[in-house]
């Protein structure tokens, strides 16, 4: 299969994450036979200190004539006093506008290997950690209009949390799907006991369920899916929700698994292509050592192979791969115990090349 992949390495680890990510696509080209192209694309805090703006034209049109955006992370201290409007993160919320991404999917999956660094107790994480956060990204209350006024003297401010029926129906039928591709279990989160956005979103979500006979639906109030998540993990499958909501649950989803540099997501829209991108940050503080962890940019790369292309095989290969070799005792930094193998940045990439 031939495919455009627009790659943006930005800031701080970024370029060396995403190096090994790509070396990890050839190797999976080469086996399978697929035609990857690789467009490189400036965004991010070296965009702006390039062209004075942290997503060019014609970067973002890259981007929208690719498959799809593969990132590896912007941002930084260097660009934080840079006027407002043009930070490096507004690359990423320009994206994701003009490429009309609505949907941020995050897996929080632990490895066994690695069970020791989640901080959850051992039987619990025996029971196994293996769902995927649904986020709602572009709506909600961090959309809706904010307003602070003036009242009798004291200050009040405002929030606006709306929602379209639309909007909630296509983030149904992404999680309904994403579900297909997993254990056929959707838990939407909401606070439909509280929120007239909530109860709109459940009754919407049951509609949409219809359509998935072969998915099951079930609701969950938000504050009992915090509790759930560090009681019971392994109930969950999919789980569906507004942005807030996810932007919270995403976070501990995440944390539970112990291992920041691990963990991919996906931004998606109503087509299949999207940006796929590790969940950490830029980490200045260990950039250009060649110590980063590329797992988590590796496996988002999976993940566009999944997700975008429907290569389920080939992720799955590459997840495979990086199971072994963390089974075989090769660690980065970050993640090293007492008697495992320490690998830099790059001989990471090269083993899981090795491995696929
Ligand atoms: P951002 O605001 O972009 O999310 P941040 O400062 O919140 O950035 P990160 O950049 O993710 O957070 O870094 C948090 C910590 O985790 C840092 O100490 C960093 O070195 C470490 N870290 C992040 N990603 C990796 C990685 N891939 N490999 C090793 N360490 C990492
Ligand atoms: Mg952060």
């Amino acid at each position: 299969m031939k495919k455009n992949i627009a790659v943006i390495p930005g800031d701080g680890i970024g370029p060396e994450i995403v190096k090994e990510a790509v070396k990890v696509l050839k190797a999976i080209e080469k086996k399978y036979q697929h035609a990857f192209t690789y467009t490189e694309v400036c965004a991010g805090g070296c965009a702006i200190d390039k062209y004075g703006k942290s997503l060019p034209e014609e970067s973002l049109q890259a981007c929208l004539d690719s498959d799809s955006v593969l990132l590896g992370a912007v941002g930084g201290p260097k660009w934080d006093n840079v006027d407002p409007s043009i930070r490096p993160e507004k690359a990423l919320l320009g994206i994701r506008k003009e490429m009309g991404l609505y949907a941020n999917l995050r897996p929080a999956k632990i490895f066994p290997q690695l069970a020791a660094a989640s901080p959850l107790r051992t039987d619990i994480v025996e029971n196994g950690i293996d769902f995927m956060v649904v986020r709602e990204l572009t709506g909600g209350v961090y959309f809706g209009e904010k307003k602070t006024y003036e009242v009798n003297g004291e200050l009040y401010a405002t929030d606006n949390m709306c929602y379209y029926e639309h909007e909630i129906k296509r983030i149904a039928h992404t999680a309904f799907q994403t579900a297909r591709k997993r254990n056929h279990k959707v838990i939407s989160v909401d606070k439909a006991n509280v929120l007239d956005t909530s109860r709109l979103w459940r009754k919407v979500m049951h509609e949409v369920a219809k359509e998935y006979p072969d998915v099951e639906l079930q609701d969950m109030l938000v504050d009992n899916t915090a509790m759930q998540i560090v009681k019971n993990p392994a109930q969950f499958d999919v789980i569906v929700t507004e942005n807030m909501f996810g932007d919270i649950l995403s976070d501990e989803a995440s944390m539970i698994t112990g291992s920041i540099g691990l963990i991919p997501s996906a931004s998606l829209g109503e087509s299949k292509r999207g940006m796929y991108e590790p969940i950490h940050g830029s980490a200045p503080d260990i950039a250009g050592q060649n110590i980063a962890n590329p797992i988590g940019t590796i496996l988002a790369a999976g993940m566009m192979l999944k997700y975008a292309f429907d290569m389920d095989e080939e992720n799955a290969v590459i997840e495979k791969a990086v199971a072994d070799v963390l089974s075989d005792g090769y660690r980065t930094g970050d993640i090293m115990e007492e008697g495992k193998t320490k690998l830099f940045c790059d001989e990471m990439g090269d083993k899981i090349v090795e491995y696929i």
